[in-house]
């Protein structure tokens, strides 16, 4: 069979169980597709063939001996922020990349038991600091649709690999966007859940009050079979939330468009350096939902200038934090020929980190000195607040609220934005972070040169299901998530 990888998730699992082609053969199939098509991707750091088979096995003897879970013997690809026993976790950096984790993640753990198949560890900006994976020390990963852009970051390899079909699904991170903008250039759905929804054990940190792990698909379906298998309180992560967890394929149509109040951020329409391109399709995408009964409001969320300043004191701050383990002593990378105790961790550090990750440590250090920790930090945290009690506000008169989930499509790479530049870019994803809300991308279209747009929906906490429900049936009503990168269409 020369096209499974065009399956959905739910055809992958009926296509298993009922035997019409074994997950040895699937993943084969997919470990042919990366040696092929992945040299002109990049999206791999690692590719775990032999432990994929071995995995692929295992779930062929559990589907014909009747007990296997619904997901058994299909293949997906990590983040390579997620820590996997014995196999290499970089993080995206130099610093890790003699890194073998001795544990897995709890999210690795849990898709290891649901019979999921390890294919490898995808690229990422180091640390997931950055929007366009162009960060990691491994280097740039392409965007599908076009060799020469950028897939978005920083789960650009986990975006890359699905849109080019070397995956049917992977897990990401968002702690600013790294979801939704890579799934938006790329032309993929993806979901940020709710802050304490995925468990963090084992997810190597960036800014922990804002990271959450999720999946990344070619559709809202698929994204639900998978948070049915990673969602779910966790002790090892003292953020976890322990709260029921739904049956997120179960309620795909579970939340009715007719009626459903969706807000329109008067703000968010007005922003500088909005695409018009982009601008049109999200509003093309709104009025379709609009034509499916959904009703849509204008809202003021007061607050918008205020995220990409408040983020980036408190992402940075907290990576100061936690970056601060990366010593040269216990493990990861160090400098050669040390002197002594200062000079070793000096330039294992200045080594070891990248420009931007050394950056984001040295303004967060800034903000968390004795003599400025109030007036930034502090300050900052009191924005936050103010941030959230503005979303807060609004879900009381609308059920989720519309955006881009980024401003244009997808760069070129090597664009070489400056800094503020880039960080503007996220001036969509950021606040959902800073309030702790879930938030899904979905493909509503392309622009001029035929790079995909993404719209954001943004919900109240632990509306996953709504979120993914909405999508759903907007792509029952749309083909835009079906489209293919025409890397994806080649077969090998
Ligand atoms: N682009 C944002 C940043 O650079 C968000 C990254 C993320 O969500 N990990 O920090």
């Amino acid at each position: 069979m020369t096209d499974l990888h065009r399956l959905s998730i739910r055809e992958l699992s009926e296509g298993l169980k009922q035997a019409q082609f074994s997950s040895r053969e699937l993943t084969e199939h997919y470990l042919k597709r990366i040696a092929h098509i992945d040299p002109k991707v990049k999206s791999y750091v690692t590719v775990t063939a032999e432990q994929a088979l071995a995995e692929a096995d295992a779930a062929d003897a559990a589907l014909k001996a009747g007990n296997a879970h619904a997901l058994a013997g299909i293949p997906l690809a990590h983040k390579d922020i997620f820590c996997t026993q014995g196999i290499k976790t970089t993080a995206g950096s130099k610093i890790l990349d003699n890194f073998i984790s001795p544990y897995d993640a709890t999210v690795v753990a849990k898709a290891k038991a649901a019979g999921l198949v390890t294919l490898g560890k995808v690229n990422m900006d180091e640390f997931a600091m950055g929007s366009t994976s162009e960060n990691s020390y491994f280097g740039a990963t392409s965007n599908p649709w076009a060799l020469d852009r950028v897939p978005g970051g920083s789960s650009g390899g986990s975006a890359a690999a699905v849109a080019a079909d070397l995956a049917p699904i992977a897990t990401g991170t968002d702690t600013g966007g790294s979801i939704r903008q890579p799934a938006s250039f790329c032309g993929l759905t993806g979901l940020k859940p709710t802050y304490g929804r995925v468990s963090r054990f084992g997810m190597i940190a960036y800014a922990s009050s804002l990271d959450q792990g999720g999946p990344m698909a070619r559709s809202a379906a698929d994204c639900a079979y998978l948070m049915n298998v990673i969602a779910g309180h966790d002790s090892k992560d003292s953020t976890s939330v322990n709260k029921d967890v739904d049956d997120y394929v179960a309620k795909l149509n579970g939340t009715a468009v007719k009626g459903l109040r969706i807000g329109i951020p008067k703000q968010y329409f007005n922003v500088a350096g909005l695409d018009a391109d982009v601008k049109a399709r999200v509003e093309e995408s709104l009025k379709k939902l609009e034509e499916m009964g959904a009703i849509l409001v204008e809202i003021d969320l007061n607050m918008t200038e205020a995220y990409v300043p408040t983020y980036y004191l408190i992402a940075p701050a907290e990576a100061s934090s936690n970056l601060s383990r990366y010593d040269g002593v216990r493990y990861g990378y160090r400098c050669d020929n040390p002197k002594d105790i200062l000079d070793l961790y000096k330039r294992s550090r200045s080594e070891g980190f990248g420009a931007e990750v050394q950056r984001r440590i040295l303004i967060g250090t800034y903000a968390l000195s004795a003599g400025y920790y109030d007036a930034y930090y502090v300050k900052a945290q009191k924005v936050r607040r103010l941030i959230q009690q503005d979303f807060l506000k609004a879900f009381e008169n609308v059920d989720v609220i519309a955006a881009p989930s980024a401003p244009t499509t997808a760069y070129k790479i090597g664009a070489n934005l400056s800094p503020n530049e880039m960080y503007l870019g996220d001036i969509y994803t950021l606040a959902v972070n800073l309030a702790g809300l879930p938030a899904i991308n979905a493909p509503v279209g392309f622009d001029k040169d035929s790079l995909p747009v993404g719209l954001q929906l943004i919900g109240n906490y632990w509306s996953e299901s709504q979120l993914l429900s909405i999508v759903h049936q907007y792509q029952q009503n749309t083909d835009w998530h079906t489209k293919r990168a025409a890397i994806a269409e080649e077969n090998v």
